[in-house]
């Protein structure tokens, strides 16, 4: 039997890692945190395996939230750890919170007990021929350097400095107007009707915005997480607080557009990106933010065009190493020339706790089928899970950002209803249903809880 190796045993690696093992593999499982003379990561506080290294929250659980969604899918795949969280669950209504310290207590108990699993505490630097990387946010130095080598450095980068995503039906597009700056930029790709769509500023909306942004309660973050920004991640009300023009004349600059319903140009813009193919997610283009969350919705509500926008993402800077998955990875997540070298957990540009195990759970199935002959497989975009891997393979390289699991990432439906409550629903039953049948399909066998094969 070949001998998989596994780096990192956080969420993603301790779940591919059991994956794996439940699968007849025989597994090393690699932790750096309690190495002999090892530092650990900036985030991390112990050496155990799982570690949450800062809220105590899976998010929801209802299946017609994104979260809850792809819980349900995981759930029907089998995943170690939501078994381990379900067992640490403590009280916070619909969410999936836990006690952290019983949780990952659970986690490396039923790691250590599996006959499959040897748990080795060392720091790799090598990419290995058959194995998985999960090691997360804040890979080690000597692997990050290992891992651009292969790759390029350009492949790898070492923070997110994220712009907040809306949904295209919250936008009103009675007042954005497409249209791109001097009818040019990206025309080509975007045809006739112009990539942006702007939202266009008179002076008292500029300023009234602006004002917003520079009273906003920021998100503080860890003391490591001090980035010095630099072009492309200064924080947009950082620009705000450096003069009121700052944006005006920056990312907000109106030049080149003009608004079809008064002819002129407006005094500033914010321009929306088309963020899917299907245009139904758009980026705030140049507000990358480190606003409250609640913040970021008062703020930008006041834009023009976005008074009901819809977050599927909010805005964050962080210390992030994740890949350029669409450019750099195979569609299911492996070295472009070693299938079975796969990456999980967010170093592939998926964002959050719940999304990293996630990956963990698809690495694990589709490097065992590998080493039995079989193609990988990858669940339809009709579910989260399928959803979050199609982003992952078809996101603009030029523009690629982590990415949390939202609806606006699914399939739309055939015939959609007009009620949000409704769609949702219809969201998650088609998703169930479909990733039954994809099952089915493969003979994707499931984890049950008590963690034989059914
Ligand atoms: P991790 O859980 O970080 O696991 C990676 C493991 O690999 C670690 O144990 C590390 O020690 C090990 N490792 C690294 N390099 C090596 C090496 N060379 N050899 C061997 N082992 C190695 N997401 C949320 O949903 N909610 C949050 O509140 C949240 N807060 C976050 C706060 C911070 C400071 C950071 C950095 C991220 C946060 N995230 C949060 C994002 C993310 O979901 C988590 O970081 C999550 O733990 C990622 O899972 P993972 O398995 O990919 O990585």
């Amino acid at each position: 039997r070949t001998e998989i190796h596994v780096i990192g045993g956080g969420l993603a690696g301790s779940e591919a890692a059991f994956q794996l093992a439940e699968r007849g593999h025989r597994v090393v499982l690699h932790e750096m945190r309690g190495a002999p003379g090892n530092q650990g990561t900036p985030a991390h506080r112990t050496e155990s395996l799982a570690e949450l290294v800062c809220s105590n929250t899976f998010k929801s659980t209802d299946a017609t939230n994104a979260h809850g969604l792809l819980k349900a899918e995981m759930r029907a795949l089998g995943s170690v750890i939501l078994e381990c969280a379900d067992a640490a669950r403590i009280p916070a209504g619909t969410a999936l919170a836990v006690d952290r310290d019983i949780f990952s207590a659970a986690v490396q108990a039923r790691i250590l007990a599996h006959p499959n699993i040897t748990v080795v505490r060392d720091e790799i630097t090598a990419l290995p021929e058959v194995g998985i990387i999960a090691t997360g946010p804040l890979t080690s130095d000597g692997l990050a350097a290992s891992i651009a080598s292969r790759l390029g450095a350009k492949s790898l980068a070492f923070y997110d400095a994220i712009a907040p995503v809306i949904s295209s039906e919250s936008i009103d597009t009675s007042i954005a107007f497409r249209a791109a700056r001097w009818g040019k930029e990206t025309m080509a790709e975007a045809g006739p009707e112009g990539a942006y769509l702007n939202c266009p500023m008179t002076k008292e909306e500029y300023d009234a915005f602006i004002a917003a942004m520079v009273e906003a309660d920021l998100y503080h973050s860890h003391e490591f997480e001090d980035i010095p920004y630099f072009e492309g991640c200064m924080p947009v009300e950082e620009m705000a607080r450096r003069g009121a023009e700052t944006l005006r004349h920056g990312p907000m600059r109106p030049v080149g557009l003009r608004d079809p319903r008064s002819g002129k140009r407006p005094w500033a813009v914010l321009q929306l990106r088309q963020e899917d193919r299907a245009g139904r997610m758009w980026n705030l283009v140049g507000c990358q933010t480190r606003m409250r969350y609640p913040e970021q919705t008062k703020v930008f509500r006041l834009v023009p065009g976005l008074g009901n926008a819809e977050f599927l993402r909010f805005g964050s800077i962080h210390r992030n190493s994740y890949l350029n998955a669409p450019q750099a990875l195979s569609p299911h997540l492996s070295l472009k020339d070693s299938e079975t070298t796969l990456f999980a957990g967010q170093i592939t540009g998926v964002e959050g706790y719940t999304e990293s195990t996630a990956t963990g759970i698809m690495a694990g199935i589709n490097l065992d089928r590998l080493l039995r002959g079989e193609r990988p497989v990858l669940p339809p975009p009709t579910t989260m899970l399928g959803a979050l891997y199609r982003h992952l393979r078809e996101a603009d390289p030029a523009h690629f950002q982590p990415m949390n699991a939202n609806f606006g990432l699914l399939e739309e439906l055939a015939d959609p209803p007009r009620d949000k409550a409704l769609k949702r629903e219809r969201y998650a039953e088609r998703a169930l249903q479909e990733l039954a049948s994809w099952r089915q399909e493969y003979g994707v066998v499931s984890l049950s809880p008590s963690g034989a094969s059914v």
